[in-house]
This record gives structure tokens, C-alpha cells and sequence, in this order.
């Protein structure tokens, strides 16, 4: 949640990436439906200048976006703001990489907590979760374990615990977080 001071990498990747690339992050990270119209947008406007301010980032998505679509769900660039966050901070990789060395430091009977923002970071930390406290990772057409790998977490929240209407009526940010907990074996 850092607001950070990332305007130069993130200015970088809306002028230098190409049409499919910028389709590609706003689908994928921001689950933006119409990533490919703010893609081709996006290319166009920064041919006759280059795009420097959130401001003209801005009506470039409202842009992209039909304007039936725009009436409904949040501010409309919202989703296109955190596909072009993720991309800067490789905020995906740092995850992936972050739960398995906190997973490893844990001693027996720790819990690892997690609260993520975002759907793809709590799928990541969901997949983790699993992968961890399943073990064996051998097909199911060979009889025996070749894998060698066993369990080493157990699942503590089996959904997502969130906020309450009154928790997020004090403080909206918390609308969308998710924690899951596991506990080392
Ligand atoms: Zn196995």
C-alpha cells in the first residue's frame, strides 16, 4: 500500500510497452475488461504526445472505456492504476517469493498471516497455502510417492476471513482485504 514515488517506472511502462504487453497487464492485473480498447488508446495518445501526468493517464482509460460502462462499478481507472502498480513493483514475484521464505523461517506451531488486497494476491497466497499443506505433488496414475515431499503447513482459515459492514463503513480500504492463516507443522 505504499504510495511509494514510482511515476518515472510507471511513465516508462505506459510510453515504451507495446499495444499487447499493455493489454496484457491491464487484463491480467487489473482484470480491466476493456484492456485491449485502453491498450490502443493508450499507443495512440502517446504518438502525438508522451503521456507524463495520472491526469492524462486518466482520460485516456475514460477513453477506453464505453461510456455505458463507465456509469457503473468504481472510479474508472482504478483497475488500470493497479495493473500498471503490479507491473512496476513486480509485486507478484515479491509475494511468491516472500511466503516461501517466511514459510520456511517458521518453527513448529508458527503461524504465517497474510492480508492481501487484491484477488491474484490472495489466490497466490490461497495456492501457497495449499501447495504447502498437501505435500506429496505426484501424479495420481503413480502408486507410489517418488516426490518425497510432505506437509509442512496446515491451513487455519479455510475461507478468507474479512471485514464486517462496520469495519468497512470506519475505514473503507479494508473493503477489500482478505487474511489467511496457516500454522508450520
Ligand atoms: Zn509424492
Amino acid at each position: 500500500m505504499d504510495p511509494g514515488n514510482n511515476t518515472l517506472n510507471a511513465a516508462e511502462v505506459i510510453n515504451t510497452y507495446n499495444e499487447h504487453d499493455l493489454a496484457r497487464i491491464l487484463r491480467v492485473y487489473g482484470e480491466e475488461k476493456f484492456a485491449s480498447q485502453i491498450a490502443r488508446e493508450i499507443v495512440r495518445r502517446r504518438e502525438q504526445e508522451p503521456i507524463e501526468t495520472t491526469g492524462q493517464f486518466v482520460e485516456i482509460i475514460k477513453a477506453g472505456i464505453p461510456a455505458a460502462a463507465r456509469r457503473h462499478g468504481g472510479h474508472p481507472a482504478k483497475k488500470s492504476f493497479q495493473a500498471i502498480r503490479i507491473e512496476v513493483n513486480h509485486e507478484l514475484d515479491v509475494l511468491e517469493r516472500g511466503l516461501d521464505a517466511a514459510t520456511r523461517w517458521l518453527n513448529p506451531g508458527g503461524r504465517i498471516c497474510v492480508i492481501s488486497y487484491h484477488s491474484l494476491e490472495d489466490r497466490i497466497v490461497k495456492n501457497h497455502f495449499k501447495e504447502m499443506s498437501q505435500g506429496c505433488t505426484c501424479p495420481p496414475e503413480i502408486p507410489v510417492c517418488v516426490c518425497g515431499n510432505v506437509p509442512i503447513l496446515k491451513v487455519i482459515t479455510r475461507k478468507p476471513l474479512v471485514a464486517q459492514p462496520d469495519e468497512v463503513a470506519r475505514n473503507p480500504r479494508a473493503r477489500s482485504a482478505k487474511i489467511r492463516v496457516a500454522q508450520r507443522l
